[in-house]
């Protein structure tokens, strides 16, 4: 994805209010990023680990969210599959987290879910490298399929906040 300010990752959220925007921290390391190996920007607060953030560029541009983790009883679906990368390996568990819609259907308290890593490691686990399948195996395209994979679908969830 294309570097962001703090400006403008403050200005990309959609579904929380302009001063909740203005307050939230930042993802910690911003300025060592490298932005050319993420395909969304997300972090968690670190004063309150049930709430997450994520940047995710989209065709309208960087579109940012506010994201809260379920109380599930029994705690995390430690054997759920990210939705957004789809990792298979299970390095960071997937948890639900909650979107509140943007707008008018937010405030009426509107909301979408989607299981995500719990640390937000989907770009690091999109370009993972399974063993080898078999001789001859593209690794590259693979690779390639997995990281379109995760903008697509990432960019999809951002989509149904703004809906
Ligand atoms: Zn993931």
């Amino acid at each position: 994805m294309n570097p962001l300010s703090d400006h403008e990752i403050r200005k990309s959220f959609v579904n929380c209010s302009r001063k909740d925007a203005a307050n939230l921290p930042l993802p910690p390391g911003l300025r060592q990023l490298d932005w050319s190996r993420l395909e969304y920007l997300g972090w968690r607060d670190r004063q309150d680990p049930r709430r997450g953030f994520a940047v995710v560029p989209t065709s309208e541009g960087p579109v940012g969210l506010v994201l809260q983790t379920g109380a599930v009883p029994g705690g995390r679906a430690r054997a759920a599959m990210c939705a957004w990368c789809e990792d298979v390996y299970l390095a960071d568990s997937a948890v639900l987290y909650v979107a509140r819609r943007a707008g008018q259907a937010g405030r009426d308290g509107s909301t979408v879910g989607t299981l995500i890593c719990e640390n937000f490691t989907c770009s690091e686990n999109a370009r993972k490298r399974p063993p080898l399948p078999y001789k001859g195996f593209d690794m590259e395209a693979f690779i390639a399929e997995r990281i379109e994979g995760l903008r697509h679908r990432a960019a999809a969830f951002a989509a149904s906040v703004l809906r």
